[in-house]
């Protein structure tokens, strides 16, 4: 029975034979080239991948003198003759040889290893089941991947990861846990207009901006697939960051189609859809006992075959340009003309805005309906709508990082993110939404670089805006730059 010590051995300024240049050459060539460069290769004929790496190769067959002055010896002919004859010619020579695939004719055998740094990991079986260490070699190197003890990995995991991940419907702390955890992780993350910047600024991935809007780039879905699975084949771990949820409007399945089609892995995170913002924002419940006990999501898309389901609320999501094909359905559909309507626009954001009415009313409305956009229509669009907990709270715009001023029971934070000036070119590059002052109550520079940074975008402020300044010295600046 032959048994195998494992152990590391001082290789360097000692050199390594390989007789043999085929694929098995290669292959062990490639594990030891991590350790050192001192390998020569005598062989009639290398693979042409060998001869790239830059050897010293000598062409010609095998005989006894090759071996001398080696410290090592790798027999790696497919003529199990020879490598019989190399066995036993270092023998002579007192040199340790590795036969290939055969532990009873070696002096020692290659561990299936895993290097990272100054870090080996090593799995044998004593050679008895190559294929038993290369699994777990793999599963070991996987484990390192994804575990929490080496949460990000500088070296990607091969055929790459990607999450579907539900952004929520604006408010920037409308993201889940397990969300945030998975952006901190990504090596890049591709999202959409309806994300929020405020979000897509927090994480240090690489951001690519796939939006749709019109005017801007134009990404098609296609060509959002494609980056998709060509970001995951390059090995990365993708965060593909959708708004609201991924699979309500979302065409969350067309790019899960596209990654089965290319074997690649990925999971899906749910957000908050734009419905469920939008009734918690503006205080309209979408079931209510005894009211409304069934709620349906429909679309405004395409005007000519908007759906009316038989349920008692009724959201559209996509109404900017279609709201009164949406309000002339529902009213074929025998939907009463007192039933109460609410187009909230903005959903749980800073600039969120409701119009409401009844359906009759709003049929007549000629009011301009801004995208992002939901209507919801039934008869549990009650009292509190006008007054919600959400419009009674003030919008504070703050200039600079310091926000602990401002309790979050009395103001909505919205950050005036400090680089504006990238979004000018829209791919690759971190896309911002423009900032509406029309909707800020307040403003707050906590800081010199702050207001700076501000007053390159705005050359003045509101009246009506209260303005506050975190010390004489930004007050002096905001002096300077808008009262002057
Ligand atoms: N997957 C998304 C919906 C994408 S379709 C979700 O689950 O919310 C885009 C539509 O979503 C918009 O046209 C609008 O109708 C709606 N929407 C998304 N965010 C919104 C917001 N903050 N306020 C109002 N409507 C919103």
């Amino acid at each position: 029975m032959k048994s195998f010590l494992p152990l590391n051995i001082r290789i360097d300024n000692r050199k390594i034979l390989f007789v043999g240049g085929g694929k098995i050459a290669l292959h062990k060539i490639k594990t030891v080239l991590q350790y050192t460069r001192n390998i020569s290769i005598i062989a009639p004929e290398i693979q042409d991948e060998l001869h790239e790496m830059g050897f010293t190769e000598i062409y010609k067959e095998y005989e006894k003198s090759d071996l001398e002055g080696f410290f090592l010896v790798y027999a790696c002919t497919n003529n199990i003759e020879v490598n019989r004859r190399i066995k036993n010619d270092a023998a002579a020579y007192g040199i340790m040889v590795n036969v290939v695939d055969n532990r009873e004719l070696s002096d020692f055998i290659s561990p299936a290893v895993i290097k990272k740094d100054e870090m080996t990991i090593a799995v044998s079986s004593n050679g008895e089941n190559v294929k038993k260490s290369v699994e777990w070699r793999n599963k070991i190197k996987a484990m390192l991947q994804h575990g929490d003890f080496l949460t990000k990995s500088s070296e990607p995991h091969k055929g790459g990861y990607v999450y579907i991940i539900g952004a929520g419907p604006g408010d920037p702390e409308l993201l889940t846990i397990k969300a945030e955890r998975v952006l901190r992780e990504a090596d890049v993350i591709l999202y959409d207009d309806l994300v929020n910047s405020e979000i897509v600024d927090r994480f240090d991935a690489e951001k690519i901006y796939t939006g749709k809007r019109k005017d801007s780039h134009h990404f098609e879905q296609e060509a959002i697939n494609e980056e998709l699975v060509s970001q995951a084949l390059q090995g990365k771990k993708v965060a593909r960051l959708k708004g609201g949820d991924p699979f309500i409007f979302g065409r969350g399945g067309e790019e899960i189609e596209a990654l089965r089609q290319h074997g690649i892995r990925y999971e899906i995170i749910p957000g908050i859809t734009a419905a469920h913002g939008a009734s918690a924002y503006t205080e309209i419940p979408l079931t209510m006992r005894k009211i409304s006990s069934s709620v349906a999501f429909c679309t405004g898309h395409p005007v000519n075959n908007i759906q009316v389901p038989d349920a008692d609320t009724l959201v559209y999501y996509m109404v900017a340009s279609t709201v009164h094909e949406v309000l002339d359905a529902a009213i074929k559909k025998g939907r009463d003309e007192n039933t109460m309507v609410a187009i909230v626009q903005n959903a749980t954001r800073y600039n969120q805005k409701i119009i409401t009415g009844t359906l009759g009313e709003l049929r007549k409305s000629e009011k301009a309906v801004y995208s992002p956009a939901l209507l919801i229509l039934g008869e549990n669009i009650n009292q509190f709508i006008k007054d919600n907990w959400y419009s009674k709270k003030k919008k504070v715009l703050i200039a600079g990082e310091d926000t602990r001023l401002y309790v979050s029971e009395e103001y909505i934070k919205v950050l005036f993110l400090s680089k504006r000036e990238e979004c000018t070119d829209c791919h690759n590059h971190q896309q911002i939404e423009p900032l509406d002052l029309d909707f800020i109550d307040e403003i707050y520079f906590s800081s010199l670089a702050g207001i700076r940074n501000f007053s390159a975008f705005y050359k003045s402020i509101p009246k009506k805006i209260t303005v506050k300044t975190a010390n004489t010295e930004v007050g002096d600046e905001y002096k300077k730059l808008f009262l002057t």
